[in-house]
């Protein structure tokens, strides 16, 4: 039995297209694992995809960052699809920061551009060959 990753998805405004189209491109591995999103990211997703499960917390500014953070602490995700726009001015850069923290606290593979989701969907952190 392989095991099921939890995967954090979550996007900035202007970025939710390109998370949601590259969810899109891999949605047959995906819907094989848990996947838990930010609100709003969350509804744009289940648009796109309404036969998927995505489970979602708060919207990010409300403390759905901090929520995926505090479930990366619980060894409840595994992987960290976060797609934050750099071209915007940074009002919510402690709460990104609070969650990159947490991410190499506890060294989860972690993906901030769509070229990187597809290097690490690749990876050997989705195949079989890697999962206990
Ligand atoms: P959202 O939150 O998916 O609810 O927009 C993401 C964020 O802003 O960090």
């Amino acid at each position: 039995m392989t095991k099921r990753l939890g995967i954090g998805l979550i996007a900035h405004d202007r970025k939710k297209p390109d998370l949601a189209a590259w969810v899109t491109r891999n949605i047959q591995v995906l819907s094989a694992h848990r996947l838990v999103a930010t609100a709003t990211t969350g509804s744009v997703l289940k648009q796109s995809h309404p036969d998927v499960s995505v489970e979602t917390v708060k919207s990010g500014p409300l403390g759905g960052d901090q929520q995926i953070g505090a479930m990366i602490a619980e060894g409840k995700i595994d992987v960290l699809i976060f797609f934050p726009d750099p071209l915007a001015a940074m009002p919510h850069d402690v709460d990104v920061k609070a969650l990159l923290r947490l991410v190499l606290v506890y060294d989860i593979p972690a993906a901030f551009s769509p070229s990187t989701a597809d290097a690490l969907i690749m990876s050997d952190v989705f195949s079989p060959a890697r999962r206990r």
